[in-house]
């Protein structure tokens, strides 16, 4: 049965399962120390793995080096370049429903691309190195989503959730506002643009996407296939125009594409 799924709905699947998985709580006792290959808030009070944005700060602001986070990251970039972006991470899977409310899509220009770079070297790097402080997780809007809104929400009806600060309320300044105006953003601005977030801001994305080009999986073309590339595009979460860079950073590799004539995966 799940064979005749279409690979959207397939993938949809995994997503759900994933986001489940990542955020299965009696986990946590055994995994909390390692990072998964996606962004999902270490403080989120479900949550089962780190986040890898949150342990890279963390050593940045240490001043050592992220062995194991690094090896897992090389790991799943060299297998799969981004495909745990399309496949494995609750944030990616959060904009793509978003982009399902039905009102037309902007395209932006691909410099905006940069962005993630930015983030990553900027942001979750040199920043936290310099202020001691995790600037990166302080605003992100998955850890408001995850963690952020629903320790004060618990926090409003008396309720105690995994994790929760004691004083939940004394930590409601503008801060919090600020996180709330930018996490209000990206949801609006995922309803018009196609994952935002993922293309223009995630630094986690940005080093998935290094690989991608020399990862084993892979997405191969053949220009004497094509016949209508617009449809390539129309089907991408990503609003990429894969035939023209088969090895795109900005590729997520959901496989979605691979029904146009001329593009094909390759594993190996
Ligand atoms: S780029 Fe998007 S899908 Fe990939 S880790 Fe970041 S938020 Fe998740
Ligand atoms: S180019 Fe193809 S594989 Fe890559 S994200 Fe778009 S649809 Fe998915």
């Amino acid at each position: 049965m799940f064979n005749k799924l279409t690979i959207q709905t397939r993938r949809l699947y995994v997503q759900l399962a994933a986001a489940a998985v990542t955020n299965s709580y009696f986990l946590a006792p055994y995994l909390k120390h390692l990072p998964c290959p996606s962004l999902n808030c270490y403080a989120c009070p479900l949550a089962a793995f780190a986040c890898p944005i949150g342990s890279l700060q963390h050593f940045a602001i240490v001043g050592a080096v992220p062995f194991l986070l690094l090896g897992i990251l090389f790991l799943a970039g060299a297998l799969v370049g981004r495909w745990a972006c399309g496949y494995l991470c609750p944030f990616g899977l959060f904009q793509d429903l978003l982009a399902r409310i039905r009102r037309p899509k902007l395209a932006l220009p691909s410099w905006l691309g940069w962005g993630r770079y930015l983030s990553l070297f900027g942001v979750a790097i040199i920043v936290p190195m310099l202020t001691g402080e995790p600037w990166f997780s302080k605003l992100c809007p998955a850890g408001t989503l995850e963690a952020g809104i629903p320790y004060v929400v618990a926090g409003f009806f008396k309720l105690k959730l995994p994790g929760q600060p004691a004083q939940i309320f004394a930590m409601i300044g503008p801060l919090f506002y600020l996180k709330l105006a930018l996490t209000a953003g990206i949801i609006a601005a995922a309803v018009f643009i196609k994952r935002p977030f993922c293309r223009f801001i995630c630094p986690l994305g940005a080093i998935f996407g290094v690989f991608n080009r020399v990862s084993l999986l892979r997405i191969t073309l053949d220009h004497g296939k094509f016949s209508d590339k617009a449809d390539c595009r129309k089907v991408c979460p990503v609003d990429l125009d894969i035939t023209k860079d088969a090895g795109s950073a900005k590729c997520v590799r959901c496989m979605q594409c691979v029904k146009c004539p001329g593009v094909s995966q390759r594993f190996g």
